[in-house]
């Protein structure tokens, strides 16, 4: 499609958007009282309107019935979980039994890590992207010293070549052989935070198990943002949070996915709690831990339900979008922001105007991760005053996310506006 860098067209194009409507079904913070636009639902994703309603509804159900609530609410609590495994299971491309929602993502890795992060003398190697989410990299430096190696030993970081700023895949790839003998495990974000740069997880996930080695991804920009098929491609382990694409509240419970081919392996060493106990048996209260099969066996404690039913009303309208119509608009408003931007960088060359992200829309979600050579804060800043909300990743990444469900061609244009403003008024700084 030809984009114009117009008003007129930003307009034109969201009466045509066919998923217009659901903007109204979110609340857009406005600054100051000005109407701003917000790109940061790669951070936190905005409030859905009918959240208000999940909450008081189990809010009744607690005053009403006490403790009866867990077999008697209308979504009984005991097996509140349950409901949100299939639409989270769609959501990922996963089965019902490779899916269920708990804790925090963090904590989710830790996990994971204890049934499939088991390192030998020999083969005790990670290998990561360079510039992980800082507390993927924790974990990683506290898991293998955990097991007695040294981060500096254990964790290869793949970084872009020098003068590029994306890794290239086939680096990563070219690792997984030279270090077949000695890899473990490789641990990437499926979408990196800092650049949005997608990874093809099937093809990673395939040559790691050509190597006897594990693939487990934090899916923590990409659920939600991009279209999952973790069963199809062969992942062994992932998770991500809900805050971010999926909107269900800051700090909110995470989700977890292990492939089918673990859920019945009983011999993995994990961390045991009740609630990932023999379902039939969990209220013997008996000794001898016996996991449930599937994801279900890594639970540990009973699911915090006032958070639940906000991440309920939130995935509902995943459920109800569906990934394809939403990555539809995602590749077209992500294009269009590429585009302002382009424009911007031709108009303004000597700002040293940076695309970070991938060119390429199959390998990126939406997010645009931008430099402005030398005064990225001081853009940054600007664009917060003028009512834009961005981000800021030190030490000098712009991070714009136009999500799909609640943002407009009209914000996209209005980013640009508010960017053309800032150059031209301060040219020569
Ligand atoms: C947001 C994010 C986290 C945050 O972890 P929490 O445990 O939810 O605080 C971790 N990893 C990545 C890649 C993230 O983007």
């Amino acid at each position: 499609m030809e984009f114009q860098n117009t008003l007129e067209f930003a307009q034109r194009q969201d009466e045509l958007d066919p998923l217009r409507s659901y903007r109204e079904r979110f609340y857009l913070p406005a600054a100051d009282g000005q109407t701003s636009a917000y790109f940061c639902g790669n951070s936190l994703g905005l409030q859905p309107r009918s959240v208000r309603d999940a909450i008081d509804l189990e809010l009744s159900e607690w005053a009403s019935r006490g403790v009866d609530g867990h077999f008697e609410a209308s979504n009984p609590w005991v097996s509140y979980h349950e409901i949100l495994t299939p639409p989270m299971a769609r959501l990922v491309g996963a089965k019902d039994s490779e899916v269920v929602c708990m804790n925090s993502l963090t904590t989710n890795l830790h996990l994971l890590f204890v049934s499939f992060y088991r390192p030998t003398p020999a083969k005790f190697k990670i290998i990561s992207e360079g510039k992980m989410f800082p507390s993927d990299r924790y974990l990683l430096e506290t898991q293998v010293r955990f097991h007695g190696f040294e981060p500096d030993d254990a964790i290869l970081e793949i970084h872009p070549r020098e003068g590029e700023s994306i890794i290239r895949e086939e680096d990563i790839l070219g690792a997984i052989d030279t270090h077949a003998d000695e890899l473990a495990l490789v641990f990437l974000g499926g979408v990196n935070y800092f650049t949005g740069q997608l990874f093809d997880m099937a093809r990673i996930s395939a040559a790691t198990h050509a190597v006897g080695a594990i693939a487990g991804f934090d899916l923590a920009h990409a659920a939600g943002n991009v279209p999952l098929k973790l069963h199809e491609w062969g992942v062994d382990f992932a998770a991500w949070c809900t805050y971010k694409y999926l909107n269900a509240s800051p700090g909110n419970v995470a989700a977890i996915f292990v492939h089918e081919r673990h859920g019945k392996n009983f011999e993995l060493p994990r961390f045991g709690g009740w609630w990932g106990h023999d379902k039939d048996r969990r209220f013997l209260m008996e000794s001898g831990f016996s996991p449930m099969a599937g994801a279900e066996g890594w639970q540990l404690s009973n699911v915090p339900i006032i958070a639940m039913s906000v991440l309920m009303a939130a995935i509902d309208i995943f459920d109800e979008v569906g990934m394809d119509a939403l990555r539809r608009k995602s590749k077209s408003l992500t294009a269009y922001l590429e585009f302002v931007i382009d424009a911007l960088a031709a108009e303004f060359p000597d700002e040293g105007i940076r695309v970070i992200t991938p060119r390429d829309p199959d390998k990126r979600g939406c997010q645009i991760s931008l430099l402005i050579e030398g005064r990225e804060r001081d853009v940054f800043e600007r664009l917060t005053a003028a009512g834009i909300v961005s981000d800021f990743r030190e030490p000098c990444m712009i991070r714009v996310a136009p999500v799909p469900l609640y943002n407009s061609f009209e914000d996209v244009y209005l980013f640009g506006e508010a960017l053309k403003h800032i150059l031209a008024n301060s040219e020569g700084m």
